[in-house]
């Protein structure tokens, strides 16, 4: 006989509310770990690693295209740089503005895309 499966604990995780709750969980538990990092190293100290990790990340990217690279060790140095970068948001109080450059960088991008197929 087959068993049932009662859905309805699954459905909160459907919810647009629970994953916005998620990420704000998560953004609020990333930067509490984060700003004790920066507290206890110092800033200075903490810029020199990101431009270690980001030296690490060049590395294993020259690496692939060398094909000598490792899918694992790329991700670890994505991952890496990603979290560097979110200290550097936080050491420079910058975040809304590397937002808003973002955004404009996208559009442009995305604009040249529109450009690039206008040709065709
Ligand atoms: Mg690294």
């Amino acid at each position: 006989m087959e068993k049932k499966v009662d859905m309805s604990r699954f459905e909160k995780y459907e919810s647009p509310l629970f994953h916005r709750q998620t990420l704000i969980e998560t953004d609020k538990w990333d930067t509490k770990i984060l700003l004790d990092t920066i507290k206890k190293n110092g800033t200075d100290a903490q810029i020199i690693v990101a431009m270690e990790e980001l030296s690490e990340l060049i590395k294993e990217l020259s690496k692939h295209l060398r094909d000598k690279g490792d899918i694992n060790h790329i991700s670890e140095e994505m991952a890496d740089v990603d979290i560097m970068m979110q200290q550097l948001k936080i050491m420079f109080g910058n975040r809304p503005k590397v937002s808003m450059y973002r955004t404009e960088k996208l559009e442009r991008l995305a604009e040249r895309l529109k450009d690039d197929s206008a040709g065709y």
